[in-house]
């Protein structure tokens, strides 16, 4: 019998202190109707929570851990670098290296810079743009979440979505104004906005592959027609890849679609499971950041040596050859849930990008947010809810992108497809 007492009494606990009793809003498993479990550890590929129970994990801390939890080498070179010391404030051999292994598998990012979270990264690309361009505006996406800065907080997808918030209280309008949000996927919107703005957008910011409406992957000609359209309007082409970055592949978005950002923003498996996340590009904009230029720029913390430690860690264990297995791995899960969706006749649409899902309650195939927020949220919280007795963790939402790591073999796989089964059956009969 799945118990969660103890759960229940640290949310208790945490709710006196914490807004909401969480560090961020997702946690909180608003959207699914129930209180969420506190973790005690991780293992592999499994979450253990304070009662006990076991979950096979497909958050992987939404994305990082993609050597699973508590993988050992990445734990020895954080005890190792520990030992010497946990901060300087002073440049360390680190950086560099971490820097060297991004730009071999991303070598669009010429020159880069180390911050702490993937906010942080897009905050300052944006700044960049707007330095070296010498304009406001910016346009994004319906959906793509870029972090929870300022200019970002416009039709920001799934933890904004799920909280049916558009926009964010406590954002100035004059600054929300140099944000156009258009529906994803659609050039002839984007040529419009150009066309009436002319000389006053810095810069396009897209997730390449959208993962913050669930997973929904950019069409091809969409990106080229963004790099040509930023080409001809002297604007920048910033691919937010915080996400996709040594995730969706190896070579991260760009790196499949073929198509060269001006800028880039990594984070999450970056930092293996530490603060740490990066933006880069073209030489002739990023010696534009101060030192070298004048577009300021700093952080305390930023590349931190833990961080960076563990982030090379990661990098250094990752290969072509595992990103295959983890694909096909995905690959095996979601051909079990069409069968699922045949057999069971509910209608589910499932998506993939390489190493990370997604999957909508959905009749209709989904490309935009609009689309995606159509699904059936009712259903999901429902199965959700009897997913998590099942022991599988999933993120609580289908507007979030799940994940799988090297550690996730067959046998979870196929676990995972019968708890699925169960879990399916009965949010259906909760439904009727
Ligand atoms: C997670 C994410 C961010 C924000 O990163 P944080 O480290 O949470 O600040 C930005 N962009 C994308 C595409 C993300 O997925």
């Amino acid at each position: 019998m799945w118990k969660t007492e103890k759960s229940e009494a640290a949310f208790k606990a945490a709710q006196k202190i914490l807004p909401g009793g969480v560090n961020s809003p997702v946690r909180a498993f608003r959207s699914v109707g129930r209180n969420p479990l506190f973790i005690d550890h991780g293992k592999g590929a499994y979450l253990f929570d304070v009662d006990g129970n076991r979950y096979i994990d497909y958050v992987l801390s939404w994305g990082p851990m993609i050597l699973g939890h508590g993988q050992e080498q990445v734990v020895a070179a954080i005890k190792q670098t520990a030992e010497k010391g946990t901060s300087f404030g002073a440049p360390s051999p680190l950086e560099t290296q971490l820097a060297e292994l991004i730009q071999k598998q991303v070598p669009s990012m010429e020159l880069m810079r180390m911050v702490s979270s993937g906010t942080e990264a897009t905050m300052s690309a944006i700044r960049l743009a707007r330095g070296v361009t010498k304009r406001d505006k910016i346009i994004k996406f319906d959906g793509c979440y870029h972090g929870h800065s300022d200019s970002f907080l416009v039709n920001a997808g799934s933890g904004v979505a799920t909280f049916e918030l558009t926009d964010s209280p406590g954002v100035p309008t004059a600054l929300a104004k140099e944000t156009l949000s258009v529906p994803y996927n659609d050039l002839a919107a984007v040529k419009d906005i150009f066309t009436r703005n002319k000389q006053e957008i810095a810069a396009v910011i897209v997730e390449p592959i959208a993962g913050n409406m669930g997973v929904i992957p950019g069409n091809k000609e969409f990106l080229q027609g963004l790099r040509t359209l930023t080409k001809e309007a002297g604007a920048l082409l910033i691919f937010d890849e915080v996400m996709t970055g040594f995730r969706c592949n190896y070579t991260g978005a760009q790196g499949l679609y073929e198509i060269t950002p001006d800028l880039t923003t990594l984070g999450k498996v970056v930092g293996g499971g530490l603060p740490a996340a990066v933006f880069g590009g073209k030489r002739e904009y990023m010696k534009q950041i101060a030192p070298e230029g004048a577009i300021y720029q700093a952080g305390t913390l930023s590349g931190n040596p833990l961080a960076m430690a563990a982030g090379i860690a990661t990098l250094q264990q990752l290969n072509a050859a595992k990103y295959q297995k983890m694909t096909a791995h995905v690959e095996r899960l979601l051909n079990g849930i069409k069968q699922l969706s045949i057999e069971l006749e509910i209608p589910i649409q499932t998506v993939q990008s390489g190493t990370m899902f997604g999957f909508f309650f959905n009749k209709q195939a989904v490309t935009n947010f609009e689309q995606a927020k159509a699904s059936d949220q009712v259903l999901f919280a429902k199965f959700y809810r009897n997913l998590l007795a099942e022991g599988i963790y999933i993120a609580p939402s289908q507007f979030e992108a799940n994940f799988i790591s090297t550690m996730h073999t067959e046998a979870e796989i196929d676990w995972t497809i019968k708890g699925f089964r169960n879990a399916l059956i009965k949010a259906t009969k909760e439904v009727k």
